[in-house]
């Protein structure tokens, strides 16, 4: 079965399709993750498409192409595909890619919460500059007040985790994320969750939605 996953950043879509990969050995992949398998080295190649990846010169062709080579080769099945799709275009060049190994979308979960929530869970967010170790005023919070726990260095908070932008992005998320359920839901193929309960408890509705 393979699995599509779409939700704001905060709703945990991630955290879910890792309890997957555990229970089920379901593979989990991003677009950003086969970038990165892409371009992780030294060589000069490697080089260029890092640069060029990081001026955003990568467009759809060129990603959901590598996509289907991945498809083809990997011999991928049981896939949680999460952030593959983010624009309504893209539901349809990820199926191209998998129609033409074989394969389909057989579910799509959305996780859904309120942007007021998910405000509340970005905005806490906060790490170590030094030691890279994230935390969260509400969900992990340091033991002393503003200091890594390992490290003992003064945390910051990501430029983009102030409010206004995290606002920014959630409009942005919902004016593709409408259309590309609709999409899905239009094939039966949709199961929408309330990504507000604890970790635990959306594991269990996600089995039960998923039959499994
Ligand atoms: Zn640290």
């Amino acid at each position: 079965m393979n699995l599509v996953f779409l939700g704001a950043s905060g709703s945990g879509k991630d955290t879910q399709a890792e309890l997957l990969v555990k229970q089920f050995g379901y593979t989990r992949l991003s677009t950003g993750d086969l970038l990165r398998m892409l371009t992780h080295g030294e060589s000069e190649m490697q080089k260029i498409i890092k640069l060029a990846m990081n001026d955003g010169f990568l467009n759809d062709s060129f990603v959901y192409g590598l996509l289907e080579i991945y498809f083809k080769y990997s011999k991928l099945n049981n896939a949680i595909l999460s952030g593959v799709v983010r624009s309504v275009n893209q539901v349809e060049l990820l199926d191209i890619a998998l129609k033409k190994n074989g394969m389909t979308v057989d579910k799509a979960v959305y996780f859904e919460l309120s942007d007021a929530e998910a405000i509340k869970r970005l905005s806490g967010r906060r790490y170590c500059p030094n030691c890279k170790e994230n935390y969260h005023k509400e969900f992990k919070p340091e033991k002393i007040e503003g200091k890594c726990d390992f490290c003992n260095s003064l945390l910051a908070t990501r430029e983009d985790d102030n409010p206004e932008s995290i606002k920014k992005r959630l409009t942005d998320f919902h004016k593709e994320n409408d259309l590309i359920i609709e999409k899905y839901k239009n094939r039966g193929i949709l199961e929408v969750i309330d990504a507000s309960p604890s970790i635990e408890e959306i594991y269990k509705i996600l089995l039960l939605k998923l039959g499994l």
